[in-house]
């Protein structure tokens, strides 16, 4: 049984997309929690009232609401492994994924950090031209990613635990999906 694995990067790194060839291929369940949001503020649930004041203007929605709406999406199947997409993104939400995968019993995720330039990042959100995508927007994101950047990366990326790989997201989508599954070991080497 594959691990679960945190994709960690920044907005435009392409995670979702290699998020979704793992779902299709491998069987993973795909927590989004950029794409969970979007449907609640689509539906106009309480947690999307909360979320897009804070996304409209590429601010972090509060941890409690983020944390709250992935323990919902957590699969019934527990031996199902998880690809978490845009989370966590600050060290309450990693410490809370830590309280929750050990109370579900699941061994330690794997964690892979897209690697790119974030004005090539910038180019591709432009091309994508999602609503929250407008150039104001963007460049709060990115600010915010690089506020968070170091400790989050600093708390996965310890030398004892063996579980962090960085890969080069500037490649095309093919030849980062071969990374991607050189580093999950889903592939031989
Ligand atoms: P994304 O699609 O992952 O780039 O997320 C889009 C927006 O949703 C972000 O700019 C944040 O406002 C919000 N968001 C997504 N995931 C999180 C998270 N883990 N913590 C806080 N805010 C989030």
């Amino acid at each position: 049984m594959a691990a679960s694995v945190i994709f960690l990067g920044a907005p435009g790194a392409g995670k979702g997309t290699q998020a979704q060839i793992l779902r299709q291929e491998f069987g993973y369940h795909q927590i989004s929690t950029g794409d969970l949001l979007r449907e609640n503020i689509k539906r106009g649930t309480p947690t999307g009232k909360v979320a897009e004041r804070f996304m409209k203007r590429g601010e972090l929605v509060p941890d409690e609401v983020i944390v709250a709406m992935v323990r919902d999406a957590l699969p019934a199947d527990r031996a199902k492994p998880v690809i978490f997409d845009g989370f966590p993104r600050t060290i309450p939400q990693a410490q809370a994924l830590d309280a929750m995968l050990k109370e579900q019993g699941h061994n330690l995720p794997r964690v892979v950090s897209f690697c790119i330039d974030l004005r090539e990042a910038g180019e591709r959100m432009l091309v994508r031209g999602r609503e929250d995508d407008a150039a104001e927007t963007i460049k709060r994101r990115f600010e915010v990613f690089e506020e968070h950047k170091r400790e989050i990366e600093t708390y996965y990326n310890n030398p004892s635990s063996g579980r962090f790989v960085e890969i080069d997201a500037s490649q095309p989508v093919e030849a980062v999906t071969r990374q991607l599954l050189r580093a999950l070991e889903l592939v031989a080497p």
